[in-house]
């Protein structure tokens, strides 16, 4: 099946795209938790990163961990300008540090530091 250039998979391959979504989740978590964010600059943030997201993909991901209780969000209006911004809920604060411990473990792991 031939894919338009325009639907290519958000990582390069579908197993790998599999494998890097709770990193990306705890990316945005990380960046909700510093200040507010949007989802334009989090899909360059996170291109800085070689994760090639689309708004079609990045969008729904805020929209769950929205859901999930983890960011909150709200419409921001600067003159004709307006975007939604999102901020890491308490719960979402929460769930960063529990995820940190586990990322640093995992690190740990792999890259067998004592
Ligand atoms: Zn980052």
């Amino acid at each position: 099946m031939i894919r338009s250039k325009d639907r290519s998979p958000t990582v390069s391959a579908d197993g790998r795209q599999d494998l890097y979504s709770g990193l990306i989740r705890i990316h945005i978590l990380y960046h909700a938790c510093e200040e507010p964010i949007f989802g334009q600059g989090m899909i360059e943030e996170l291109r800085r990163h070689g994760y090639r997201l689309s708004p079609g993909t990045l969008y729904p991901l805020l929209h769950g961990l929205e859901t999930k209780g983890l960011l909150r969000s709200r419409i921001v209006r600067s003159g004709k300008w307006s975007r939604r911004e999102y901020r890491a809920t308490a719960a979402g604060k929460q769930a960063l540090r529990a995820a940190k411990k586990r990322v640093q473990e995992l690190f740990g792991e792999i890259f067998e530091m004592e």
